[in-house]
């Protein structure tokens, strides 16, 4: 999608969801979008057959007003629904363009009559995320605060929106535009050394920018990093694996974890064949669990592909749950599991604790030194809050309660280090009396990359993988 594109079709959809609501929108966004929601509105009393009238003429209509009145067909004659039309002309909008918003009952057929009849007037069905693509091309807002808007969408816990409605606010683009602009000012003293050769000394101070560069630009961009490292899982959730032998009670941890009967329990090993998938929450974190098939010797090919599946969801994954039966003696093939999964934290869930006294806990060979253990009876639930605390305090690191603050997103991280690289190659370049040119390559290269998280000069690819994942409406 080419921004030409974008700027000259007026567009619409479907705003709310799918499904039965009191409410339902459909915007329009767009040159045209106030004559195409015009030609399909009458005021109140109107004959089906009068045609537009005066009060609702184009030149009459003001912005930020609402309309109430009734959605026609003007072919067919027959009255679609009775709505409000909010209209905000450009540029005080959402896209900067004008947009009209219908306000139709929320159902299915409702809501797609009016569409087909937007449509049919002349605007063209919007592409997902097309309208805030809009407001990022017509500069209302940068590609973080656009990334903003899905986060907003997709939050999950009250953590995950404060993090997002700061990064729509801007607090994050301020804080990178102001160390951009640290760069920008020292571009600007090293193309005056480039223009000067001769008085290069004069004018550049190296060891000066060199200090600068650590204390304006880099600190702080290991600041944003660090908040990303710390925090993401606000923002991301976090990706938990219930692995170990059949029986062990893999299916009955997960049940329990998610307070639900999600996974059939049997006392035949090799139930759960497929993964499965939910979700829950332990204070704020949003925690995606996977219970897998058990892991065993097999020569079938079947369960070979099965269990090397088990391997790539661990990799996948944040944190492994290593689930032991603990009423039985480890084996062989235990040791041969812990041994290979060095990688990624991981938690040796001692189950069945009702089989044994949790006073005088199993003895683990040595090579669970490292690896917390907890017991469980996932059969009477017990335990189960001490291990999601557990989870919760390997995974969440010093973000300090309370104080929310933005974190960044790993499009914004990968550039963030990025730009850290060239900034520290141009304090090497600097301290080693590399030319002045050389020292300008590195420092653009460094701007450049803030310049992306913005989305400033990005190439079409980063906007498209943006704003593919957002929702049609938005
Ligand atoms: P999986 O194959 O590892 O998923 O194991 P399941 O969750 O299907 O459980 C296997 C068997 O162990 C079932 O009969 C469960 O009722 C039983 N079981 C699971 N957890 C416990 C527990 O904490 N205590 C006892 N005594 N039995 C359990």
């Amino acid at each position: 999608m080419n921004d030409t594109m974008i700027n000259d079709s007026t567009i619409a959809a479907i705003a709310t969801p799918i499904g039965n609501g009191g409410v339902g929108i459909v915007k329009i966004s767009g040159a045209d979008a106030l004559p195409i929601a015009l030609s399909i509105f009458r005021k109140p009393g109107f004959s089906p057959y009068t045609e537009q009238d005066e009060l609702y003429a184009l030149q009459n209509v003001e912005s930020h007003r609402l309309y109430y009145g009734y959605v026609i067909d003007p072919d067919r004659r027959w009255i679609v629904d009775e709505v409000l039309l909010a209209v905000m002309k450009a540029p005080r909008s959402y896209t900067r363009e004008d947009v009209v918003e219908i306000h139709s009952h929320g159902g299915g057929a409702v809501m797609n009559a009016v569409l087909k009849l937007v449509l049919k007037q002349g605007a063209r069905i919007a592409q997902p995320g097309e309208f805030t693509r809009r407001a990022f091309v017509n500069g209302r807002i940068d590609l973080a605060q656009a990334e903003a808007v899905i986060d907003i969408i997709n939050a999950t816990s009250r953590r995950e929106l404060e993090a997002a409605a700061h990064l729509l606010k801007g607090d994050f683009s301020r804080q990178i535009e102001s160390i951009r602009g640290v760069l920008v000012d020292m571009l600007t003293q090293i193309d005056a050394a480039i223009d000067f050769p001769d008085d290069i000394d004069d004018v550049l101070d190296r060891t000066r920018v060199i200090l600068q560069l650590q204390q304006l630009v880099l600190d702080p961009i290991q600041v944003m990093i660090d908040r990303y490292d710390n925090g993401h899982v606000y923002r991301d959730g976090i990706k938990v694996v219930i692995i170990g032998r059949p029986n062990v009670g893999k299916s009955s941890l997960m049940n329990c974890l998610l307070e639900k009967n999600r996974v059939i329990v049997a006392p035949i090993p090799g139930t759960t064949r497929d993964f499965i998938d939910d979700r829950f929450s332990i204070a704020d974190i949003s925690v995606t669990i996977t219970d897998t098939a058990g892991l065993h010797k097999t020569d079938d090919p079947v369960e070979t592909i099965g269990i090397e599946k088990v391997y790539d969801c661990i990799e996948q994954s944040d944190l492994v749950l290593f689930v032991i039966d603990g009423g039985l003696p480890v084996v062989e093939e235990d040791l041969h599991i812990v041994k290979g999964i060095k990688e990624k934290p991981m938690i040796c869930v001692l189950n069945k604790s009702d089989l044994f006294e949790e006073d005088k806990p199993v003895r683990l060979p040595e090579a669970f030194s490292a690896v917390p253990v907890t017991p469980v009876s996932a059969l009477f639930n017990k335990g189960i809050n001490e291990l999601k605390t557990l989870i919760h305090s390997m995974l969440v690191k010093n973000v300090t309660d309370g104080q929310s603050e933005v974190i960044p997103n790993l499009r914004h991280k990968i550039a963030l280090e990025r730009s850290a690289l060239s900034i520290r190659s141009c304090q090497e370049a600097l301290r080693a009396d590399m030319p002045a040119e050389i020292v300008a390559i590195d420092l653009r290269e460094g701007m450049d990359a803030l310049a992306e998280v913005l989305g400033i000069n990005v190439n079409e690819d980063i906007l498209d993988h943006v704003f593919s994942q957002f929702c049609i409406g938005k």
